[in-house]
């Protein structure tokens, strides 16, 4: 008899993600489920038959009733740029219709625009914005994330970016986990000095946000017009020499040899991988390395999508993910990143629910812990008001998740 202090009962289905539990092949699907957590973690998952001999929850123990809504793992947004201070709608639809640098930049946009707010923002300012997008994101299903800095481009600056999202990890029921990202962009005080900007980077914040536990992961835009391949590699080895795992951009817009740096350095995932080649997507694959999508770039830009099939024929793992960011995706709503990955990168639907959860737990080394439901993985799960779990990406453009529990506690809805 297994003893919880939480009991979700009467779900249409229980989506595990668990391909060794269940029916449904990989993505796991108990029938007429329930889930039952102890503290924060799950301890029992299984079909609701067998509940009352299995499972007995405590006099004070709460009880859910999922009343035949489709219970899924909390999704994993596992690349996003959640703190940064300043509005961009100006250029929106500028950029959608392939508008210049130059002509982005006349009406005040472009990211060092956003640099700019950002480093008027004090503290409080970006941990209250910061607030108010997770409150939205939790909402929308979304129960662990990672943020990124690089919109501060001062040693100060990334600072305070990385603080801010200490303390919403902290403050907020989802979790967040830091990324220094300062190798955004080259700031204006280092116009034309890529280099030097870089060796501030290592030298200088990396060390320093090492120091202080402000990160987990290192990323680099290692894209034409941004940082070079060896620029890039730079940074990731030595966020290496302080444990900082490589999470980054490769790849977008030209094929730099990005996803090759990857399999080298060992990253965790590279990110946008529209034109990497196939000796590079082979060298993920050989070596482990998550193929991080982001559809809702290209579809907030109007441009093509990534070939994500070719990353599945070769066996290479695809996470998706938001890319939240005030430039190319003002969107944190995973359950149209899985539409977009099925209609337009052509995805199937366990492959979409699955970048949203497994394998995004795996592009940030949490596998151990979120990203499907187990016993012994944290009870972070949402309850979508569908009967049948493919729903959630086939009704697209709504907010199907109506209840969200994290660590075994809700935290959102009814
Ligand atoms: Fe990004």
């Amino acid at each position: 008899m297994v003893q919880a202090d939480l009991i979700v009962e009467n779900a249409a289905q229980v989506v595990t993600c668990d391909p060794t539990r269940g029916a449904g092949g990989r993505v796991g699907l108990v029938k007429r489920g329930a889930v039952a957590a102890g503290g924060e973690r799950i301890v029992w998952i299984g079909p609701a038959a067998r509940v009352a001999a299995e499972v007995r929850v405590q006099p004070n123990g709460q009880r859910v009733d999922a009343a035949g809504r489709v219970v899924l793992p909390g999704f994993v947004d596992s690349h996003t740029h959640l703190v940064f201070a300043g509005s961009r709608e100006k250029e929106f639809a500028m950029r959608a219709r392939g508008a210049s640098y130059t002509e982005i930049a006349a009406v005040g946009g472009g990211i060092l625009s956003t640099v700019r707010a950002t480093r008027m923002a004090n503290l409080e300012q970006l941990v209250e914005l910061g607030r108010q997008r997770l409150d939205r994101m939790l909402a929308h299903g979304t129960t662990t994330c990672e943020a990124k800095s690089g919109y501060g481009l001062t040693l100060d600056d990334e600072l305070k970016i990385l603080e801010a999202i200490r303390r919403l990890d902290k403050e907020h029921a989802v979790d967040v986990f830091g990324t220094l990202c300062a190798a955004q962009e080259v700031p204006d005080e280092f116009k034309g000095r890529p280099d030097a900007y870089i060796n501030l980077v290592a030298d200088k914040m990396l060390p320093e946000v090492a120091a202080r536990g402000l990160a987990r992961y290192i990323d680099v835009i290692c894209e034409q017009g941004v940082f070079s391949l060896s620029q890039a590699r730079r940074v990731l080895e030595a966020g290496a020499r302080h444990t900082l795992r490589a999470k980054f951009h490769a790849d977008e817009f030209t094929g730099m040899g990005g996803a090759e740096l990857a399999a080298e350095v060992r990253a965790l995932s590279a990110d946008h991988l529209l034109k990497a080649n196939m000796e590079g997507i082979y060298r993920m694959k050989a070596v482990g390395v998550t193929a991080t999508l982001l559809p809702s770039v290209p579809f907030s830009l109007g441009l093509p999508y990534a070939p994500a099939r070719r990353y599945l024929e070769a066996g290479v793992r695809v996470a998706l993910a938001s890319d939240f960011n005030p430039g190319s995706s003002m969107g944190f709503n995973l359950q149209l990143v899985m539409t977009l990955a099925v209609t337009q990168m052509k995805m199937t639907l366990e492959e979409a629910l699955l970048g949203v959860t497994l394998h995004a737990a795996q592009a940030m080394g949490l596998e151990s812990e979120v990203g499907s439901l187990r016993p012994g993985k944290l009870c972070d799960l949402i309850l979508c008001d569908v009967t049948d779990w493919q729903q959630v990406p086939y009704t697209f453009g709504a907010n199907h998740v109506s209840q969200v529990i994290k660590r075994g506690r809700v935290a959102w809805g009814s």
